[in-house]
């Protein structure tokens, strides 16, 4: 099976430009250094996924014109990747239907918490109408696309990446286990996060996610969750492997 993956964001928890920075990758006038919270769309036999919905989602379903919504899977509750999760609404009006939310268990209790009023038993009309599924540790299917579950580690916070097909999308990772690895396997394209070249406590950087891609050898990386403090696009493409490339909003690819 083949999935169209979209880029929706690529940035840090903040964004990029920053609010308020001058820097040289702040001030660009590239619009591959305008980077939106980090997200991705996967689209498969007329069905739409999307992996977080970050305060930057309402921007995004408007920039790739979506016009349908069949799930949203997460992979953890920081804020940058579930704080827009309350504008699912036009797909719940439009399609008629709860939203499927795809969740581990801690981050449905966070979702509870931070969107308490979807999940009240008197709801004021017009919330989010979301219907809750559990990820486990096995293989699960959203809107007919099969996902296997990938647990990272960002920093001490259980994460999750996911394979899809031939593709390996982690986010927000400083470690991945060695079953981990396993369950990568050799995909055609992986994503992964590379936050900037110093070290982070949750992250990794730049320099180690090079060393994750040359273990797992991919066909092709893209890296993605990128801070103003990596460089602009341009200074950091440029002196890339041949196989690996900065993710930026908009970029889509079949995988
Ligand atoms: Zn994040
Ligand atoms: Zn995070």
């Amino acid at each position: 099976m083949s999935v169209k993956l979209t880029f929706l964001g690529t940035g840090t928890s903040q964004g990029v430009p920053v609010i308020g920075c001058a820097c040289l990758v702040c001030v660009s006038k590239d619009p591959h250094d305008q980077r939106l919270r980090t997200s991705i769309m996967l689209e498969a036999n007329g069905r739409v996924v999307v992996v977080d919905t970050g305060p930057d989602f309402r921007q995004q379903m408007l920039r790739e014109g979506v016009s349908r919504l069949d799930a949203v899977v997460f992979t953890h509750a920081h804020k940058d990747h579930i704080a827009g999760l309350d504008d699912v609404r036009p797909f719940n009006h439009r399609q008629k239907s709860a939203t499927q939310i795809y969740a581990s268990t801690e981050v449905q209790q966070a979702l509870r918490r931070e969107f308490y009023y979807c999940f009240d038993e008197h709801r004021y009309p017009g919330v989010p109408d979301l219907t809750l599924n559990t990820i486990r540790s096995e293989a699960f299917t959203a809107a007919d696309i099969p996902f296997v579950p990938l647990p990272v580690m960002h920093m001490n916070l259980p994460v999750l990446g996911f394979r899809v097909g031939n593709l390996a999308y982690i986010t927000d990772a400083n470690h991945i286990p060695e079953e981990t690895y396993r369950k990568i396997g050799r995909p055609e394209v992986l994503v992964l996060n590379a936050l900037r070249h110093t070290p982070h406590p949750s992250h990794f950087t730049l320099h180690e996610a090079i060393e994750v891609v040359e273990r797992i050898k991919p066909q092709y990386a893209f890296f993605t969750h990128i801070s103003h403090q990596l460089g602009t696009h341009d200074d950091v493409a440029r002196q890339l492997p041949k196989n690996i490339f900065l993710a930026y909003d908009g970029l889509t690819m079949h995988v």
